[in-house]
């Protein structure tokens, strides 16, 4: 007995150590700006979710792990290819800014800037994956492009914006070399990707779009069944109980992204909200419609408040009624704009 505790209890304590070191490293969970990553996923709606902050996405301490080995792996291949002779540098906390706006940027593994075999004194961006032995032999197979479509984009991404960087001035880098490394076997795979402007603009302006959307975008399936729905983090949300549990400055009605790259809040006289403050909002956050499975009562608005039905009580969330977490908890108090209007169910 004492035994089956040691396993459980270390590695609880593992992924615990992995999981704090891992979103220190990159905060995933609640991300300023949209990454080249992610903009190449098939569904406007999870980029939008991701962006607004809207679902945790319940991400098990092996998955941490995970993104540990990615990182491990990143160091170790990039010092195999400095060692054969490739001019490899922005690895690591080194890595370059790339930009396209102020909310759509990436980071891209480092620039080769000599030694690729067969061009070896173009420039290429690097990228470098791991993968298991199944999805190595996709890359193998089908090439970046067609196996790993996001990836593909994410690459395109950093040349097209190879000339925008924060750090220092570029021209464009109309080459990648994309290194996989197959953590079952240790085989290696690299690919050379060009340049496709056209794709990358495509990809680049819908990111840029759905910044500044204002309102849940449509998703790729509305069938709970839909393959690519069930393999998707946002499931829960978009196929069971529709109502975000994310109180904070992104998933409230009053807040919008501005053009300069600050995240403003129409109640606070349009002040930019720090970072920080973004992640846990204020007592006066009032949901976003289309994040919660509440029905609207339009008559019930105030100019920073809005008016619902949550569970059969007519309820106004927001600054002049219920604060959001009070709803989510089912600790509603405040229906003194409702009895006169509409002889609603009184809150004992
Ligand atoms: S569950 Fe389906 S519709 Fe919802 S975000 Fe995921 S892929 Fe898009
Ligand atoms: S009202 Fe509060 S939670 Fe909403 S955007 Fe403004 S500061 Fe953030």
């Amino acid at each position: 007995m004492a035994e089956l505790n040691l396993n459980k209890d270390i590695q609880l304590k593992i992924d615990k150590l992995v999981k704090a070191r891992e979103l220190a490293l990159t905060d995933e969970n609640k991300r300023e700006y949209l990454g080249f990553s992610l903009i190449g996923h098939e569904c406007d709606r999870f980029i939008w979710l991701k962006f607004r902050w809207a679902v945790n996405e319940e991400i098990p301490g092996r998955v941490y792990r995970i993104f540990e080995t990615g990182h491990i792996e990143e160091e170790r291949m990039s010092k195999y290819l400095k060692d054969i002779g490739l001019d490899l540098k922005h690895i690591g906390e080194e890595q370059l800014t790339l930009r396209y706006s102020p909310w759509v940027l990436g980071h891209p593994d480092g620039i080769i800037f000599s030694g690729v075999p067969g061009a070896e004194k173009s420039t290429h961006i690097w990228e470098c994956k791991t993968a298991n032995n199944r999805s190595f032999t996709g890359y193998e197979k089908h090439g970046v492009q067609n196996h790993k479509q996001e990836y593909y984009i994410q690459v395109q991404a950093n040349m097209y914006c190879s000339n925008k960087c924060d750090e220092q001035k570029m021209a464009k880098i109309n080459r990648c070399c994309f290194t996989v490394k197959n953590k079952n076997d240790e085989s290696i795979y690299h690919e050379r990707i060009k340049l496709d402007k056209a794709l990358a603009e495509r990809f680049l302006e819908r990111a840029d779009s759905l910044v500044y959307a204002d309102e849940l975008p449509p998703g790729l399936s509305d069938k709970p069944t839909y393959f690519k729905c069930k393999m998707c983090s946002m499931w829960e949300f978009c196929h069971g109980n529709k109502c975000s549990k994310e109180v904070n400055c992104r998933t409230c009605n009053n807040s919008y992204a501005e053009k300069d790259g600050t995240y403003r809040c129409a109640l606070y006289k349009n002040k930019a909200i720090p970072f920080d403050f973004q992640k846990k909002g204020c007592d006066n956050h009032v949901f976003k419609p289309s994040l919660v499975n509440w029905a609207r009562v339009p008559s019930l608005d105030t100019e920073f408040s809005l008016g619902y039905i949550v569970e059969g009580k007519y309820v106004v969330n927001g600054k002049d009624g219920n604060s959001s977490l009070n709803i989510l908890d089912g600790k509603i108090t405040k229906v003194d704009l409702i009895k006169d209007t509409f002889g609603a169910v009184e809150i004992e």
